[in-house]
């Protein structure tokens, strides 16, 4: 039917049935301006840096253009938030704009904060400059660090006000609105399958999978039943290897609600995340989650399989094989036993398998977990260990204590044990110290996106110096290589940002 000229229906929120997704037009804003733009991202679009200078680009990626022949929408899902079905979520704000082909991948260009659609529930539609420059930053950071993740290519000012939760003196406060463009060869997730279960339309469900195994999982084969269940084993796979990338680095998601999760498995949604600081696996950056702490770094693995639970009942009504099913949730649990194992071994620079690692790695969390001790830090500096030389090993990551002062004689006596066992543990592997330090060093970064850094860069963003988000995307782009220019972040966080940084600032929604 013929829409009236003024009309804004498609925008307008409501239950949207039988489709996944609804087309919607980008909010115009008042003063669009451009604060970054990734350059590889440019060139994975087959784009030059001229065109991303020029105004037609700027008005695209804030939504005040629509390219010719494009229609954007919105996506519809459901999914489970903190454990409880959560009914139509979707695409409260993101907005799928066109897809990108070149040098033979496909790029789904999507903005972020470009107004309200039918998704947008109780929400506005829009972002703020903070949670903005969190999502640029960290999605390009973790892919420079290799962990599978959805990326962005521009982050720019809208130029209008948004109110949010913060208050100053009791007073609203209205906040810069931004806008970010992220893209991925696809943004379905798990809860785009789990609402047509949900509403009992398998015959959408079929077609919605149909078209990802077609698109996405092409060397599956033809769609059927075996493929479906082919499929279901793929997914479980990348999801696992995701989250391991994640232990790795000590990424902790903050919201992994299967809304949340990417069919690719990569991550998505960069909002109340945070990184480990003192290693520890009961910390979550989530302080909407600090009573239940359901998605803390050491239960991430865990909720990876739960959020497969939910897919398998979802998929069941096509593939009709519980125990196939099953069986590949089963190998879930034996993987992430055997890969973080591996994992482990890879961040102590072991290449040959022992019996006895588990119960070293083991003690070494314990260890870690007793005294505050920076995550970062410890493993990086533990490259500088000599496999002779082990009772140096307290005094290589000295540095990585929060208070070294808290180290009792007993624990001190505990460390120099660890680091015996550590010693001879590599008098078996046939690698020179050197050698290990550079295997080391490739899989325990140097730089990440510690929250008191994001939060620096966004105290100076708010007073328009737009410099250190540049400065920080280039020190995240090298990760893994000294880069001594950059050696003043290599440090612990600093006392101040102990309690006042995190997310007490930042809730899912801004
Ligand atoms: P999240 O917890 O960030 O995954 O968001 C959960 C749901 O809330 C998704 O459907 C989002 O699209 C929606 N949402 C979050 N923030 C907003 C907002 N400011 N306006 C509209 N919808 C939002
Ligand atoms: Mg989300
Ligand atoms: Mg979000």
């Amino acid at each position: 039917a013929q829409l009236p000229a003024d009309s804004n229906l498609e925008n307008t929120r409501r239950q949207v049935t039988e489709a996944c997704f609804s087309y919607v037009t980008p909010k115009p804003t008042s003063k669009p301006q451009l604060l970054h733009v990734s350059p590889d991202m440019l060139t994975k679009l087959g784009l030059s840096e001229a065109d991303a200078k020029s105004e037609a680009f700027l008005k695209v990626m804030t939504g005040n253009k629509v390219l010719e022949n494009t229609t954007p929408y919105a996506m519809c899902y459901g999914g489970h938030q903190f454990g409880n079905w959560a009914g139509q979520l979707g695409d409260g704000r993101a907005i799928n704009l066109f897809e990108v082909e070149h040098e033979g991948q496909n790029w789904v260009v999507q903005l972020k904060g470009a107004g309200e659609t039918p998704y947008s529930r109780s929400g506005d539609g829009l972002a703020v400059l903070r949670s903005s420059i969190r999502e640029y930053l960290c999605s390009e950071a973790m892919h420079y660090l290799g962990v599978p993740t959805t990326r962005a290519l521009s982050l720019a000012l809208t130029g209008d006000q948004v109110l949010r939760d913060v208050l100053y003196n009791g007073n609203p406060a209205y906040e810069k609105g931004a806008i970010v463009s992220r893209l991925s060869p696809s943004f379905l997730r798990f809860g785009s399958y789990e609402i047509f279960a949900a509403r009992q339309d398998h015959k959408n469900l079929k077609v919605l999978l149909d078209f990802t195994i077609n698109q996405h999982f092409s060397h599956l084969g033809e769609p059927s039943k075996d493929t479906y269940l082919q499929f279901f084993a793929e997914v479980s796979e990348r999801t696992l290897d995701m989250i391991i990338h994640w232990q790795r680095v000590g990424f902790v998601h903050g919201v992994l609600n299967t809304d949340n999760m990417s069919i690719l498995g990569l991550t998505i949604d960069y909002g109340p995340y945070g990184w480990l600081e003192g290693f520890d696996f009961g910390w979550t950056p989530n302080t909407t989650d600090r009573q239940n702490k359901r998605y803390r770094y050491g239960n991430q693995p865990n909720m990876g399989l739960w959020n497969l639970y939910q897919l398998a009942n979802t998929l069941f009504p096509l593939i009709e094989d519980a125990k196939a099913m099953e069986a590949i949730l089963k190998k879930y649990t034996t993987d992430f036993e055997s890969q973080s194992l591996k994992m482990m071994r890879s961040k102590l620079g072991l290449r040959i398998e022992s019996e006895s690692d588990a119960l070293l790695m083991q003690d070494l969390e314990d260890l870690l977990q007793i005294t505050e001790t920076d995550m970062t830090m410890f493993f990086r500096n533990l490259s500088d260990f000599k496999r002779d030389r082990a009772s140096e090993g307290l005094t290589i990551i000295n540095e990585a204590f929060y208070v070294p002062e808290e180290l009792s004689d007993t624990i001190r006596q505990q460390w120099h044990a660890w680091f015996n066992r550590y010693g001879e543990r590599l008098q078996t592997e046939t690698l020179s110290d050197s050698q290990r330090k550079t295997q080391m060093n490739a899989v325990n970064p140097k730089y990440v996106l510690r929250n008191y850094m994001a939060q620096l860069v966004i105290d100076k963003a708010e007073q328009e110096d737009y410099s250190l988000i540049d400065e920080l995307f280039q020190m995240l782009k090298k990760p893994y290589e000294e880069q001594p220019e950059y050696q003043k972040w290599f440090a612990k966080r600093p006392e101040w940002a102990r309690h006042k940084v995190g997310s007490s600032m930042l809730s899912c929604s801004s």
